[in-house]
């Protein structure tokens, strides 16, 4: 081995770059590994002919209170990246009766006292259906932890069912269902909605970074030299060196690098299956690992754009046929095509004006899709969601200055490996269902000694990027403890 570290990190995604730059400001000896030039995975920001944006739309939540704060603070770095909570901060589109599209516009701050009735009026609910909307939520935010994680076995839907509530409620949880966690209603662990659901109503979401979403990545990867770790980009791990069952360190195409501890951000499955090799896990174990179900994906397109059209950051359109649930999805897989389809929007230069040439906006469109690369039906949801666009923005299409298409084998080959049918693409990392949520999700430890996971697959919960720096922060304590306790037994 080259050279010697107390830990090396695999991947400077938000999940990787957090636990590092934890693991740099608490004492131990870093290196920080990532195949791109730039840290951030997923939700890296580049620059490009004057725009600077993330490859697909990204904000963040909750708004307050988030680890992103907590993070930032405990490394001191609150300063070099402002986290953006404007008000008003997005537009929600909900398709009702009238058979257009009617606007509730959002702020990234917490709930005000008539939002609840805003939401009403928007959704049309009747008073009864307001009583039972404000009973839901009231139950949400108030129950306490213990019973939500008794949840962990429940599906939100089956968790709705215990309220009368009218179809616009139930369509509007099935677009929420999809637009965070990126998995049907009818699978998503409660517990998890539920946990997700108090933190924005406590603290907002729609949160942005100055700077770009990324630039928070940036900041934790700068934070682990400045604690005298060391931060090697464009560095593919090619190996996870185990024997005798535990890790010795990585091997890359430019040397190789030890440390008795090495934390993962590359996903479970990659890890295992590629990175370590099955041959070092014990069968049940690898096939435990080769069972669990990844989120579903977005397939999108950034339109650059020569004037402004998008009036806010944050653009969703949804209706009753929009959203998808397990039996929409097989109908779709089967290749039943629906009429509508979400829509998911992000201009970065309605948070941070710097993010474009002055009088241009760059806009990054989603739709769902299935995480499988090598899925072919791209052009299919790219037709669909351009006539959506153009349905919801009628004046767009004359300002589109260029359009740059993406599907998930740009999101897997950018962040993570395709090891197994169906895998690679995913929005976020394993599906945020029932029986992979709370005290089924995956052990951040892994039974070899000195490997972990961290970021979206174990060791923290919430929506996206938020789950990944969780994870981070408690990974890096676990990884703390764990190091400290070797260190006195030997
Ligand atoms: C289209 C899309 C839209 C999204 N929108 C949102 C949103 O609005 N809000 C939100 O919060 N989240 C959103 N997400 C989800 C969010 O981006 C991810 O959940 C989160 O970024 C995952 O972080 P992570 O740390 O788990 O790992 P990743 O981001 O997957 O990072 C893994 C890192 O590991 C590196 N790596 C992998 N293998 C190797 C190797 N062998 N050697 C070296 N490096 C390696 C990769 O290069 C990458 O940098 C979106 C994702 C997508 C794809």
């Amino acid at each position: 081995m080259d050279e010697q570290y107390d830990v090396i990190v695999v991947g400077a995604g938000f999940g990787g770059a957090a636990c590092a730059a934890l693991l740099a400001r608490h004492g131990l000896k870093t290196l920080l590994l990532d195949k791109n030039d730039r840290p951030g995975g997923k939700a890296l920001t580049m620059s490009r002919a004057g725009f600077s944006y993330e490859l697909w739309p990204v904000a963040g939540g909750p708004s307050l209170n988030s680890q992103f704060a907590a993070v930032l603070r405990e490394i001191d770095a609150e300063d070099e990246v402002a986290l953006l909570t404007p008000d008003p901060a997005g537009v929600l589109l909900y398709r009702g009766a009238s058979g257009g599209y009617e606007p509730l516009v959002v702020s990234a701050l917490p709930q005000q006292p008539n939002d609840v009735a805003n939401m009403a009026r928007w959704l049309q609910l009747a008073p009864a259906d307001l009583q039972e909307l404000a009973r839901l939520f009231g139950d949400m935010t108030s129950m306490a932890l213990k019973d939500i994680e008794a949840l962990d076995e429940l599906a939100f839907s089956e968790f709705l069912s215990r309220y009368r509530l009218p179809r616009s409620v139930y369509s509007y949880f099935g677009m929420w269902s999809n637009i965070l966690f990126v998995v049907p209603i009818d699978l998503l662990a409660a517990s998890e909605a539920i946990k997700t659901f108090r933190d924005f109503m406590a603290g907002g979401a729609m949160r942005y970074s100055s700077g770009g979403y990324g630039r928070v990545a940036e900041v934790l990867a700068r934070a682990v030299e400045r604690y005298g770790g060391q931060v090697r980009m464009g560095t593919a791990v090619e190996r996870i060196a185990v024997g005798n069952g535990a890790v010795s360190g990585v091997i890359t195409q430019t040397g190789s690098f030890g440390a008795p501890i090495v934390v993962s951000n590359a996903g479970i499955q990659p890890t295992v299956l590629n990175l370590v090799g099955e041959e070092h896990f014990d069968k049940g174990y690898a096939n435990h690992v080769k069972g669990l179900l990844p989120s579903w994906a977005l397939v999108g397109i950034r339109y650059f754009l020569s004037r402004p059209v998008f009036q806010y950051a944050v653009n969703i359109a949804f209706s009753d046929d929009s959203y998808w649930d397990t039996k929409r999805f097989l109908r779709i897989r089967a290749g039943e095509l629906p009429d509508e389809a979400i829509v998911f929007i992000v201009v970065p230069s309605l948070y941070d004006p710097s993010l474009a040439p002055e009088g241009k906006q760059c806009a990054l469109a989603a739709t769902l899709c299935s995480p499988d690369p090598e899925a072919s039906d791209a052009e299919v949801w790219w037709n669909k969601l351009d006539e959506m666009v153009d349905r919801l923005w009628p004046d767009l299409r004359p300002h589109v200055e260029r359009e740059e298409r993406y599907s998930a084998a740009q999101v897997s080959s950018l962040a993570r490996d395709h090891v197994l049918p169906g895998q690679g693409g995913e929005c976020i990392g394993l599906a945020q269902i029932v029986g992979q949520c709370g005290r089924h999700k995956p052990s951040a430890r892994a039974p070899i000694l000195g490997l972990y996971y961290v970021g979206c697959d174990a060791g923290g919960y919430g929506c996206g990027t938020h789950q990944a720096v969780d994870s981070g922060a408690a990974v890096a304590r676990l990884v703390l403890g764990d190091h400290r306790a070797r260190q006195a037994a030997f």
